[in-house]
C-alpha cells in the first residue's frame, strides 16, 4: 500500500480508533506534531477537501463533534487545540486535525513542518464549512501560494519572536510551556 494511504491502513484497524460515531473515527497522529495531535477521518472514502461539496455539511459537523469529543474525554482544555485542515494535504482521505497549540514534540522538525501548521497552510474548520456552505466546493491554491507560506519566515505562534532556525524555535515553545 502507497506511503499515502497509511490513515487509510491504520482505521481498518478498529484498535486504532479512540472513538467512533457512525461515520468517522478518531485516531493518534502517528508523527504527532505536538503534545496532543490527534486526526478525525470520515469511514467514507473521501480522498481530501477538494472532493468535498454541500451534501457534505452534515459529515463535517460530526467530525468536529468528534474532535470536541475526543478533547473532553481527554480531560484536555478545547481552546489550547487548533481544529484545522491542510490546504496541500499529504495523505489520502479527508482528515481533520486536532491539535495543541504548544507544538512541542520530537516529530516537528522541519521549516515545512512549522509552516504547514502555523501559517494559511492550516485552515481552520470554520473557513472549510463556511466556504463549502457559500460556494460549494473547495478551491485548490495555486503552487506559488503554497511554496510562499511554506517560506515564510519561521515565527512564534504564542508572541512575536522570530527564530533563525528549527533547534531555536523549539528551545523557544519550551520556554513558553515552562
Ligand atoms: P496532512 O499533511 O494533513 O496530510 O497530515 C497527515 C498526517 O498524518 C501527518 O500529521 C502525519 O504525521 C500523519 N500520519 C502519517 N502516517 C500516518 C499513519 N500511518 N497513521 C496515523 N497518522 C499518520
Ligand atoms: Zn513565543
Amino acid at each position: 500500500m502507497a506511503w499515502a494511504n497509511g490513515l487509510i491502513k491504520t482505521i481498518i484497524d478498529r484498535s486504532n480508533h479512540f472513538i467512533s460515531c457512525d461515520v468517522a473515527v478518531v485516531i493518534a497522529d502517528k508523527y504527532p506534531k505536538a503534545r496532543h495531535h490527534y486526526l478525525v477521518l470520515p469511514t467514507e472514502d473521501i480522498p481530501s477537501i477538494y472532493s468535498l461539496n454541500r451534501t457534505h455539511l452534515p459529515l463535517l459537523e460530526e467530525l468536529h463533534l468528534l474532535a470536541l469529543n475526543i478533547t473532553e474525554v481527554r480531560g484536555l482544555q478545547w481552546d489550547n487545540f487548533k481544529v484545522v485542515f491542510h490546504a496541500k494535504p499529504s495523505m489520502q482521505r479527508v482528515h481533520l486535525h486536532v491539535i495543541s497549540k504548544d507544538f512541542i514534540s520530537d516529530c516537528l522538525k522541519t521549516k515545512k513542518h512549522w509552516n504547514s501548521f502555523n501559517t494559511d497552510l492550516f485552515v481552520p474548520y470554520e473557513t472549510i464549512y463556511n466556504q463549502l456552505s457559500n460556494d460549494g466546493c473547495i478551491q485548490r491554491w495555486p503552487k506559488e501560494v503554497v511554496d510562499d507560506l511554506l517560506a515564510t519566515p519561521l515565527k512564534c505562534n504564542q508572541c512575536s519572536f522570530e527564530a533563525n532556525n528549527m533547534p531555536t524555535l523549539k528551545q523557544h515553545l519550551l520556554e513558553h510551556s515552562e
